[in-house]
């Protein structure tokens, strides 16, 4: 009999997180090749442990999990101790996954993690597919990416999932149109408000994708479907959402009343800013908050808006930034004059907030596309070679002004002239793109991924040490080597490996040029050592 209205022991609910975290980390690091019966009992003594926990925590979503789990490990291992197959790995590693979700959700703790962990949110799937064997595989391949799953039987099963969790616990629902079969589109419509549909079917037929438009969907697939594509579909319904990227806006502006009116408004907006009252400070700020638009006051004491702009507009990396006036001044011939000193635009004081907000996040927005296609490789989204060069520049600028550590890293796909020579050059380019996205996934907002070469990448991580760096990439280059590649025969599968070299920022290795050799002189060792692997220079 269960106790109603049990006092929760504030240990056990401050500890209750910690357990999950271990429980996840030693999942997490189950590798098959070398489950030794230390880490079986390990785990076995853990599950029982979090099982006792939850007992006494009253939470009934997150006992359901939990009692999963140990079914899973129970069941698996046993009191014979024997290993666990990839796939019970597999499926215990998403059951853990959902635990640590339920955890954050139902208990509202941030379970702690490593710097790194923290900064991936990990996105839950629903899967609603008939398809058992495609289920596994993409529960498999989209936890590489960040993402979590459930898999339903049935679209009722679905509807009591969604309607039993807080807003914002799915990110995207993947649904067969087989699940629907004579069902009204109008009770799936309501569902797709909630959390985005895309629908996958064998059925390319017009019929069947109205019936997916009318019950809401955000996209249809038709099968087969390569994952990549699948991945990229699920990424842009799952995230795209609300999770534009602040601008960053600089104020220039004499007057830190005006300024800091400006900048409450803008970042009640949701920007990012920083203000200056002293012109003379500009190229330091340009440097280090690398704003997307300037907002300039004309009369200052120091000098100008004018003349300011001009001077900006002498330095090569900053010669398309839009610069935009706000002032007071109404004379037209004078606004004329300032744009054509290479201002962008000119607003007129007193501006409404909603217009100034608007009037800012259009010019940021159009700049932003522009400069993607400036810096980008079209391939893959990412910074290319020139641009991640001086991006690295900036950040050994940044490391050494501010004493922080700062890594690099060369990852460089193995054998990939094979994978040319047997699949083709379009298939190449997936698998190209399916590392580009890993990366983009597992690191931070504030790394720097670009491509280098063909298919070589190049990684900045700033404040990242090797103690940090090392079980990171070590972690991308295991992930990469479970992803599954289709060839152009949808029936043969593949996968691929990469190397990876690493170096540090220190006392030698300070330059742009230093350290890109020491990072490509570990990455020659690592394919030395029969790739797949990651070296750290040495020095
Ligand atoms: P290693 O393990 O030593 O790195 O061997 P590898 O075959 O990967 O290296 P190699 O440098 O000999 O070959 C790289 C190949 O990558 C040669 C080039 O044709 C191909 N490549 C370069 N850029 C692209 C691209 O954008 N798309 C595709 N599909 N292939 C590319
Ligand atoms: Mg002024
Ligand atoms: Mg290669
Ligand atoms: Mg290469």
């Amino acid at each position: 009999m269960e106790a109603k209205t049990q006092a929760v022991s504030p240990t056990i609910l401050h500890q209750f997180p910690q357990m999950v975290n271990q429980l996840s980390h030693l999942v997490f690091n189950l590798d098959t090749k070398s489950i030794s019966q230390e880490d079986l009992q390990t785990l076995q003594r853990t599950i029982v442990d979090i099982q006792n926990a939850i007992h006494a925590l009253n939470q009934p979503a997150i006992r359901i999990v939990v009692d999963k789990i140990y079914q899973l490990i129970h069941k698996n291992i046993g009191t014979k101790h024997k290993s666990l197959s990839r796939n019970a790995i597999n499926t215990l590693q998403s059951q853990v996954d959902m635990l640590r979700q339920v955890t954050q959700i139902h208990l509202e703790t941030d379970i702690p993690q490593t710097s790194h962990e923290s900064t991936q949110k990990l996105h839950h799937l629903i899967i609603g597919l008939h398809d058992k064997q495609l289920v596994e595989e993409i529960i498999n391949q989209v936890k590489y990416f960040n993402y979590t799953s459930s898999s339903c039987e049935s679209l009722e099963e679905i509807i009591e999932l969604i309607n039993h969790h807080p807003p914002n616990s799915y990110h995207a629902i993947l649904l067969d149109t087989e699940f629907c079969t004579n069902k009204d589109p109008s009770l799936i419509k309501p569902l797709s408000e909630k959390v985005p549909i895309l629908f996958v079917s064998f059925d390319n037929r017009v019929a069947t994708r109205l019936f997916a438009v009318r019950a809401g969907g955000s996209a249809y697939l038709v099968r087969p479907v390569e994952f990549t594509h699948l991945i990229e579909k699920i990424d842009h319904i799952a995230l795209n959402q609300n999770e534009i990227t602040p601008y960053r806006i600089l104020i220039v502006e004499d007057s830190r009343t005006q300024a800091k009116f400006i900048q409450q408004q803008l970042e009640n907006a949701g920007m990012i800013t920083e203000a200056i009252n002293n012109p003379m400070e500009i190229n330091k700020i340009l440097q280090e908050f690398q704003p997307e638009l300037i907002l300039m006051d004309l009369y200052m004491p120091e000098c100008s808006g004018f003349e300011l702009t001009k001077m900006i507009r002498q330095q090569e990396p900053y010669m398309s930034i839009p610069i935009v006036y706000l002032s007071a001044e109404a004379d037209l011939d004078k606004q004329l004059k300032a744009i054509k000193l290479g201002g962008d635009d000119f607003l007129t004081k007193p501006m409404e907030p909603e217009h100034l907000v608007l009037a800012i996040q259009a010019r940021a927005d159009r700049a932003r596309t522009l400069r993607a296609e400036m810096i980008q490789d079209s391939l893959t989204g990412l910074l290319n070679h020139t641009r991640i060069l001086e991006q690295l520049d900036l950040e050994i600028a940044r490391a050494k002004r501010n004493h922080l550590p700062l890594s690099f890293a060369m990852i460089d796909i193995d054998y990939f002239k094979a994978i040319n020579d047997n699949h083709g050059h379009p298939i190449g380019d997936r698998v190209i793109k399916g590392l580009a996205r890993l990366l983009k996934q597992r690191l931070r907002k504030t790394d720097s991924i670009g491509r280098y070469g063909g298919e070589e990448f190049a990684i900045i991580l700033p404040q990242t040490d090797r103690t940090v760096i090392l079980p990171l990439i070590e972690d991308i280059r295991k992930g990469f080597s479970k992803l599954l590649h289709q060839s152009s025969d949808p029936l043969v599968e593949f996968t691929a490996t990469v190397s990876c070299g690493l170096a540090e920022f220190t006392a030698t290795n300070n330059t742009v040029g230093k350290l890109v050799q020491a990072a490509d002189k570990a990455l020659y060792a690592a394919k030395d050592q029969g790739r797949n692997c990651v070296v750290l220079d040495s020095e």
